[in-house]
């Protein structure tokens, strides 16, 4: 299929009882997919949506999401995805910076957020249309094809078209046929702006559906799985690797509408999902959750991680709570989800200089290059930046000619990623480009030092940054939280030796800065080890549970 809305129509001719998505107690088959957004796209063309128009949708893991995305192309136009944890400032850059012309919104948002972003002005946004977390809850639920009298005389925000009302008023309508073109952008996803200024990456209905196709084939998937949504839908993990590879499949997938255990557990639970992938930061919390080792993994028979470091000591510790094997994947918004994953049912080897895990191999059709701060390709074995070519990679940045030009030169997408590949053509991340460290001039990545720390048994995360140092110029600092944050307070009746990591006399040593130094000093270079060690609760870290290191480091602390 060229376009993501050809995908959706042959899964719909095909199977169109088929459940495509399960949210709490409420399932959409494909053909109530279909018809709602039918709905929503004739509604949005009767309020001036043009194509080639952008839909904004600013809603939390629900069913609107899915909804407004097929509407928008329905229509012709193409959707821009907002976190919904985005506030007004970020919200108006990103409405702005996309010229949407209409937005979906959650209601609660719209009252705290969105009303005042587009009553100030500076956005081109001129159709809003609301929805409820409650959508779509409940089976049989009334309000899927509801009497707006009855079910929402009050709570809706004025100014502002209902979703569910709008989809029963337009019922049985469909919208004037407009076939998007493979090059089309499908979504604007902007980088979750762990560096620099957020840019709307390009992702295109080619890019899109070549690796919802990676996701089928490599994951190995099929009708009878099914996917548990972990991620967040607005980021690219959520969108290829949980809906459109749902929708091509077709398959159910199971919407966590947020991130938190109890309520992924429980959807584990009900509805024994046999596939996911999600930033690792998922799976320590899950496998952390209260009576975790006495709950049942075992529906979940392929798992990928993608999106942020992986430790081997904390796949080891995963798969000794819950049984799953968790296979390491990489890639970027720029990629549509991954460029490199392991092979499933495979052991991914361990670089033994480094003890960095391998990210996997290039995924089909993709030509990846290790490259030298002048461009040349280094030898194998040699680290560089990692250079990207292949149908998954975006064209470029939204109304960005000089950003697309600096990072996709000739098309081919330098990651600002650093590592390297090995004789056998396994490829490993040290890092990224700009979190190296410069202590006295040697190289720290940071990635290195956060492994030996997660090796740390009592360790929970970790994260290691560059600090003004007067002598070295820069040196090492970790933020750490501990699996059990009480381990840092000395036992009643036991001293404070250095060394916490072990159990001694049965008595449990406390973990403290000088023995989480000694324990690194003693695995690594003297240049390397962290000179301090601060412990924190929570590490801050991204929507997605990628730790934000930029948030740590000195500058905007
Ligand atoms: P930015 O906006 O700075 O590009 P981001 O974190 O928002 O940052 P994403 O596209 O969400 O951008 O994430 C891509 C990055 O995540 C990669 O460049 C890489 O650094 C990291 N990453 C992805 N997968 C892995 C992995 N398996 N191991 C280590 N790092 C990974």
């Amino acid at each position: 299929h060229g376009t993501l809305l050809e995908m959706f129509r042959a899964s719909v001719e095909r199977a169109p009882g088929t459940e495509a998505i399960r949210y709490f107690d409420g399932v959409l088959t494909l053909a109530d997919l279909d018809a709602a957004s039918d709905a929503l796209a004739v509604a949005l063309a009767g309020h001036g949506f043009l194509p080639g128009d952008r839909l904004a949708v600013y809603v939390q893991n629900n069913p609107a999401f899915v909804v407004g995305l097929i509407a928008a192309w329905k229509a012709g136009g193409s959707a821009v995805a907002v976190n919904p944890m985005n506030k007004a400032r970020e919200v108006t850059y990103l409405l702005a910076d996309s010229g949407a012309t209409a937005l979906l919104c959650l209601d609660e948002l719209y009252e705290s957020v969105a009303r005042d972003v587009i009553a100030s002005g500076g956005t081109n946004v001129g159709t809003v249309v609301t929805c409820s977390p409650l959508d779509w809850q409940t089976r049989d639920d009334p309000r899927l094809f509801p009497d707006p009298d009855a079910t929402r005389a009050t709570g809706r925000p004025a100014g502002t078209l209902d979703l569910l009302t709008l989809v029963r008023e337009y019922a049985g309508r469909t919208p004037e046929p407009h076939t998007p073109a493979p090059d089309d952008v499908a979504v604007l996803t902007y980088t979750s702006g762990t560096t620099g200024v957020p840019k709307g990456a390009m992702n295109t209905h080619a890019g899109m559906v070549f690796n919802t196709c990676t996701y089928r084939e490599w994951m190995g998937l099929t009708p009878d799985d099914s996917v548990l949504g972990v991620a967040p839908l607005f980021h690219i993990t959520g969108l290829v690797g949980h809906l459109t590879l749902a929708l091509l499949l077709p398959c159910p997938l199971v919407l966590a509408h947020r991130f938190d255990p109890g309520v992924v557990l429980d959807a584990l639970r009900e509805h024994r999902p046999t596939f996911t992938v999600g930033a690792i930061t998922v799976f320590i919390s899950l496998s952390a959750a209260p009576g975790a080792a006495s709950e049942d993994f075992s529906s979940l028979r392929v798992v990928y991680s993608g999106g942020a470091p992986v430790a081997p000591a904390v796949i080891a510790r995963i798969r000794e709570v819950t049984g799953l094997y968790i296979h390491n994947c990489y890639g970027l918004t720029e990629t549509n989800s991954p460029s490199h994953a392991v092979p499933l049912h495979t052991e991914a080897p361990v670089d033994p200089a480094t003890g960095a895990l391998s990210v996997g191999v290039p995924v089909f059709d993709t030509v990846v290059r290790i490259l030298d701060d002048g461009g040349e390709e280094v030898p194998v074995g040699e680290t560089g930046e990692i250079a990207t070519y292949g149908p998954q990679v975006v064209p470029g940045y939204w109304g960005r000619p000089e950003a697309t030009a600096e990072s996709l030169p000739g098309g081919e997408l330098r990651t600002g990623d650093v590592g390297f590949m090995d004789e056998q053509g396994w490829f490993y991340l040290v890092d990224r480009k700009k979190d190296m460290i410069n202590a006295a001039g040697y190289k720290v990545w940071p990635r290195e030092v956060e492994d030996v720390l997660y090796g740390h048994p009592a360790v929970r995360e970790a994260a290691v940054v560059g600090v003004p140092d007067e002598y070295r110029g820069e040196t090492v600092k970790a933020f750490v939280s501990l699996k059990d944050p009480d381990h840092r307070q000395p036992a009643p009746g036991t001293g404070t030796g250095p060394g916490g990591a072990t159990d001694t006399d049965g008595e449990r040593e406390p973990v403290t800065e000088a023995g989480l130094i000694a324990y690194c000093r003693e695995r690594m270079a003297a240049y390397k080890y962290p000179r301090s060690v601060v412990f924190l609760d929570e590490l801050p870290k991204t929507s997605t549970g990628k730790i934000l290191r930029r948030e740590l480091r000195p500058d905007t602390r």
